[in-house]
């Protein structure tokens, strides 16, 4: 293995979700559902594949029905116009769209500032485009009594430098739950602009969002469109993380570029369900509704529950993930304690220091992911509760 990828070693979802398999725990630590997403759109693949769509190497850029939907689902909700020919890329998951985005934009020692703590490929994807990651920590607060991680937006400023080409963001936040604000959001794309800063934006929990929380895509601000990648999941908007479908969308010369990268990795993926998510995006709106209601009602459960089991919750705005403090517990070391999580209490988290490159300042933190059914949620905490 090489210098560039050394220190990243196996995954912690995949370390986690071996340790649930062989000990049998509930597993709350990787972010899949335990619940497919809706039969319509099973069917709908179903049929790609028996009347022969996508069984061969779709287009390039993604077959032509999906980057329309894709285009027709950022008009829908956030009334923005992209070009389905020229503006919308088809990648295998958001994690190639991170890939490629990262791999296409920057040139060897190029400054990336994303924020702490991050989705574990962000890491890697800089480190194998030869970036520098430059943290911006989101730090613990306590607002009206309840717990929640916010942006310093002082300390995003310092961290831009003049060898910084861009921001990687991701808003709803994957492990806090943390969803940037119109405020936040504003004052971010002005620093964009004013330090002339590419933008890639992951988000792919965009319809998870509860209480009065607003997902507003940064490419809606003023002089974003041209300068921001925003990426989306079928995974995640859909349930079905096994397809791998996702997407970015962006002005014509950043899709050119992405699409220049993806193309040598894996040139196209998915082709059957690719027909089969371009008929999800254009599901009603009681479908984006209801996803959203479900899993504010699981993450009501699951944070309750955590409550009662004696963690610190810091409640989460958006994603189906919370962060828990293990503190008022006794405990302190979040890797030690997820590592004997299974055995003790037969239920697997995720500890939040492995999104960090301050390993202190996430060691006692703990993720738990809610995308499972109210009784899974429920067995769990009734296990915390007798275990922990
Ligand atoms: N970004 C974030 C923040 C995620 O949490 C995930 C999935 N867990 C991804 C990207 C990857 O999405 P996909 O499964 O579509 O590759
Ligand atoms: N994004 C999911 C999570 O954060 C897992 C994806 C993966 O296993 N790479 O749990």
């Amino acid at each position: 293995l090489n210098r560039r990828l050394a220190e990243f070693g196996t995954t912690i979802f995949a370390e986690m979700s071996a340790l649930a398999q062989t000990t049998g725990a509930i597993n709350l630590g990787q972010g899949f559902p335990d619940t497919d997403g809706p039969e319509a759109v099973r069917e709908a693949a179903v049929r790609a594949l028996r009347d022969g769509r996508g069984n061969q190497y779709p287009p390039g850029p993604g077959v032509p029905e999906l980057r329309t939907a894709v285009a027709a689902h950022q008009h829908r909700h956030y009334g923005l116009s992209y070009d389905p020919d020229t503006e919308v890329l088809v990648t295998a998951g958001a994690t190639e769209a991170i890939a490629a985005s990262l791999l296409a934009l920057l040139e060897p020692g190029d400054e990336v500032v994303a924020l702490e703590p991050y989705y574990d490929s962000y890491a890697a994807c800089i480190a194998m485009a030869g970036g520098t990651r430059v943290p911006v920590t989101l730090r613990p607060h306590t607002e009206g009594g309840e717990g929640t991680f916010r942006l310093d937006l002082d300390e995003l400023r310092a961290a831009v430098t003049d060898r910084t080409r861009l921001l990687l963001l991701n808003t709803p936040h994957n492990p806090t739950g943390t969803v940037l604000t119109r405020e936040e959001l504003a004052a971010i794309a002005e620093l964009a602009v004013e330090r002339d800063l590419l933008v890639v934006t992951d988000e792919v929990y965009e319809h998870l969002v509860f209480d009065t929380a607003e997902h507003i895509p940064l490419a809606t601000f003023p002089g974003m469109r041209e300068r921001t990648v925003t990426i989306g999941s079928a995974g995640k908007t859909f349930s079905f993380t096994g397809w791998k479908v996702g997407w970015i969308t962006a002005a014509p010369a950043l899709v050119t570029a992405v699409r220049s990268a993806k193309q040598y990795l894996t040139y196209v993926a998915s082709g059957p369900f690719q027909y089969a998510v371009a008929e999800a995006l254009a599901l009603p709106d009681s479908y984006f509704s209801a996803y959203r209601e479900d899993m504010h009602a699981k993450r009501d459960v699951l944070a309750k529950g955590l409550r009662e089991a004696g963690f610190g919750v810091y409640r989460p705005a958006g994603t189906y993930f919370v962060t828990t403090d293990i503190r008022p517990l006794g405990e302190s070391d979040g890797f030690a304690f997820c590592r004997a999580l299974p055995e003790r209490a037969g239920v697997v988290a995720v500890p939040n220091a492995v999104f960090y490159d301050h390993r202190e300042e996430g060691a006692p933190f703990v993720r738990f992911a809610f995308c499972k059914r109210v009784s899974v949620l429920e067995e769990a905490v009734d296990r915390l509760k007798a275990s922990v």
